[in-house]
């Protein structure tokens, strides 16, 4: 039995890793259940994914992110244009090039920030929201609120891209070790990227794997601030995740708790060495808690049963 649950464990640590290449499945995704107990749409045992997934447009609402990043929605999202001067927002198709006004800024500043770097015409923008928010059909566990971005590792050497080439175009991969050393394709000007996304007072946190994050703990000289909301993170090598703060003024928004105090290097390292030389596995402790299944509108925050219903 012991040995059932070892490998299921084994098998749900794969699934996770193999999915982070495309979502976002983490534990540091989970913010605190809503605070308001939701009255208004008890009883409604509605797929919340199901919903949500199938929402062509925003809701005809004041803007507001709703709820927490991994268990929320979003009203009166604004489109990031499909292209702008710095930027391109990758794989139309999926129509999540929605967000927050105040992340749609964010990347707009940050990719102009991004073209200054030599080689660097800009941002590819991946992931960000459906238009009401909500759980997604596919893919990732957060990226409900309105406020979380997928940016593309790739240096874009053009922003012309058709629709089609959009599809097309894959991201590259910066990881060589499963993630415990960046590879050739990684070079000063991500870190200076990341730098600066991470600076920005708009970030909550930075989701990258931990090679990563332990390559720009050996290059910062100076001010080591900003690497505290560098978050080692499975996954993340073909692209980084960004999670802004609440907008001020969003009363039903959940922030997540800060990162941990410090600069958090001897983590991250820590975390390498167990890429390299894994440590034993630890012994069950038992049962694991049974799933709660998916998201129904029940579990959501109410107020996103009226973003739903809105024209
Ligand atoms: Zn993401």
């Amino acid at each position: 039995m012991g040995r059932f649950v070892k490998i299921g464990i084994m098998v749900a640590a794969l699934a996770v890793t193999a999915s982070c290449r495309n979502s976002d499945v983490t534990r540091e995704d989970t913010s605190r259940p809503a605070a308001t107990v939701s009255t208004q749409n008890a009883g409604d045992n509605r797929v919340a994914k199901e919903v949500f997934g199938y929402l062509p447009t925003a809701s005809n609402q004041r803007s507001d992110a709703i709820g927490g990043y991994a268990r929320g929605c979003q009203a009166g999202a604004v489109q990031l244009p499909e292209t702008g001067p710095t930027w391109q927002a990758m794989r139309l198709s999926r129509n999540r090039n929605w967000a927050q006004p105040e992340t749609v800024d964010y990347v707009q500043d940050l990719s102009r920030f991004a073209a200054t770097l030599p080689g660097w015409e800009g941002l590819y923008i991946g992931d960000m929201s459906q238009p009401r928010g909500g759980p997604m059909l596919t893919g990732h566990a957060s990226h409900q609120s309105g406020l979380d971005i997928d940016i593309w590792m790739l240096p874009p050497d053009r922003l012309n891209l058709s629709r089609q080439e959009r599809e097309d175009l894959s991201s590259i991969s910066m990881r060589r070790q499963q993630g415990a050393y960046t590879n050739s394709s990684w070079t000063e000007e991500h870190m200076r990227l990341l730098r600066a996304a991470a600076s920005d007072d708009r970030t909550a946190r930075i989701f990258v794997f931990p090679g990563a994050k332990v390559a720009m703990c050996n290059w910062e000289t100076g001010d080591r601030s900003w690497l505290n909301k560098i978050r080692p993170w499975w996954g993340h090598h073909y692209h980084f995740h960004v999670r802004l703060t609440c907008p001020a003024g969003d009363s039903s928004c959940e922030n997540q708790a800060p990162p941990p105090a410090g600069d958090g290097c001897a983590d991250a390292q820590t975390w390498v060495n167990n890429i390299l030389n894994p440590p034993p596995p630890a012994p069950s402790t038992g049962t694991p808690a049974p799933s709660r299944g998916p998201l129904t509108m029940a579990r959501l925050p109410s107020q996103c049963s009226n973003v739903a219903a809105s024209n």
